[in-house]
């Protein structure tokens, strides 16, 4: 007999699986919406979404339905042929974003190592050196670890792959003097997600852009957490005054399936030729299916100017918990769907606990960048769902 209690999968997993992830007590079994349900029928609030993944919720209709039809069609055949799923969405993706090329990868470390291949190949050899921000998160593989600006990602990994070099958070004039000969590209998250929900303002934004015309640098926006509705646009750039070079996305484009995608220009797609890179699974039927059912759903009227709306609803609620628990709370940020609340020295230190016990009381939330609790609702989330994980916040912060 196999067991089914969220005791008994976990006592299971912890005998077959490596230990790459510490994970609370549950089993999840069924999601709707923004509920999730454990082994044992315990339900509970997802303010996580997967982090940032299924943002019109679990087993939104319209993807499911999707997602059984192309199961139904061809599941898989390679990019030695062409679909049309996959065609559809780089049609969608196009249409709606600065970018007229896209290649498609499994994940957003895959998105972003196409990234740091094409601009290396567009660099022609002599410049590959990529400067990214500190506190910034890019993926696993060891080349977006190295690019990662964070030092526990890269610890025990080391050497790290050459060419990569972190610039202070919001510092121009450092990261002008890190320019040299050698540099082929600049790459950043317009908000850092696992950094701990840290927006960069406009004027640095646009300051970067800058630096790259001047230097004929490419501009990389690692979009995978910001992208894809969550920020209330359907990228972060378009509400920023910057248009990048190249984009990356991945996390909600399949809102749930996995997918990344890689968007750019012509010209500069151009220095990727056949056989130059590649993927086998990448833009799979299915999962590609999937991505234009949810960014249907995200272009249809209203969609986002209520992710907007709601988003802001978000922040007062947090803004007005945070005048109530000034000794754990410093305050409110974030655009759109991705907020965090900032905690204070005492709070910080509280973070994980914080955490615990929402979880306890059957709400997801969790604790980015050792700062700030974050909140990545799906973009479905309801006024009253706001409410009430902000009744379970009140309750928590108050026991502490
Ligand atoms: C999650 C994330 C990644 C990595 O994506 P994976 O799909 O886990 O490889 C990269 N960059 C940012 C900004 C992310 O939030």
């Amino acid at each position: 007999m196999m067991g089914n209690t969220n005791n008994e999968i976990a006592a299971r997993s912890d005998q077959v699986f490596i230990g790459t992830y510490s994970r609370y007590p549950a089993a999840m079994v069924k999601g709707a919406g923004c509920r999730l349900t454990d082994a044992e029928g315990k339900e509970y609030l997802d303010f996580l979404a997967g982090i940032a993944v299924c943002g019109l919720g679990h087993c939104h209709p319209a993807v499911t339905a999707a997602i059984c039809h192309q199961a139904g069609e061809l599941v898989h055949v390679s990019n030695l042929y062409y679909t049309e799923p996959q065609t559809e969405l780089a049609e969608l993706l196009t249409a709606h974003s600065f970018a007229d090329r896209v290649f498609l990868a499994n994940s957003g470390a895959e998105a972003n190592e196409a990234a740091i291949k094409l601009a290396r190949i567009w660099g022609g050899g002599e410049r590959y050196g990529i400067i990214s921000l500190t506190g910034s998160f890019h993926g696993r593989t060891l080349a977006t670890v190295a690019a990662t600006g964070q030092a526990k990602f890269q610890k025990g990994f080391e050497p790290m792959p050459e060419g990569f070099s972190h610039a202070p958070f919001g510092n121009l004039v450092v990261l002008d003097a890190m320019i040299t000969d050698q540099t082929c590209a600049i790459l950043c998250e317009p908000l850092q997600g696992e950094g701990g929900v840290r927006p960069l303002d406009r004027e640095y934004l646009q300051g970067l852009r800058a630096l790259c015309d001047k230097h004929e640098l490419l501009l990389i926006f690692d979009e995978i957490q910001t992208g894809m509705g969550r920020t209330g646009t359907l990228f972060a750039y378009e509400q920023l005054g910057v248009v990048p070079d190249i984009m990356t996305l991945a996390k909600a484009l399949g809102n749930g399936l996995p997918i990344g995608a890689m968007l750019t220009r012509k010209g500069i797609a151009a220095a990727f030729t056949p056989g130059t890179h590649g993927s086998t699974f990448g833009g799979n039927p299915v999962a590609s299916a999937a991505a234009v059912a949810t960014m249907k759903v995200m272009l249809a009227d209203g969609f986002l100017t209520e992710v907007r709306a709601k988003g802001n609803y978000l922040h007062e609620q947090l803004q007005v918990l945070a005048a109530r628990f000034p000794t754990l709370a410093a305050g409110a940020r974030g655009l759109g769907l991705i907020q965090g609340l900032v905690l204070t020295e005492a709070g910080v230190e509280k973070g994980g606990l914080i955490v615990t016990r929402m979880f306890e009381k059957g709400c997801l939330i969790n604790f980015a960048g050792n700062v700030a609790l974050r909140f990545l609702p799906p973009l479905i989330v309801s006024r009253e769902e706001i409410d009430q994980m902000i009744q379970l916040l009140t309750e928590v912060l108050g026991e502490m």
